[in-house]
């Protein structure tokens, strides 16, 4: 599984980084940044899920 993070659709609302702190950081302007490019670790594969499925601007989408 893969995430893919669409910066120009994020709002910075950080719900992602709330749910997933290991998967999503925020930078200085509040915005989200992936932690993790590539393959997510199978530990990980819930909390990315549940951040995409929380992010209010569909700015997270997973790839199998
Ligand atoms: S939840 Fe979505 S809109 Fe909010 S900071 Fe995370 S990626 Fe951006």
């Amino acid at each position: 599984m893969r995430v893919v993070y669409d910066r120009d659709a994020c709002e910075g609302h950080n719900r992602c980084y709330l749910l997933a702190p290991e998967v999503f950081d925020v930078d200085d302007e509040g915005y989200a940044i992936l932690r993790i490019e590539g393959e997510v670790p199978p530990e990980l594969e819930d909390k990315a899920r549940l951040a995409a499925d929380n992010c209010p601007e569909y700015a997270i989408t997973i790839e199998a």
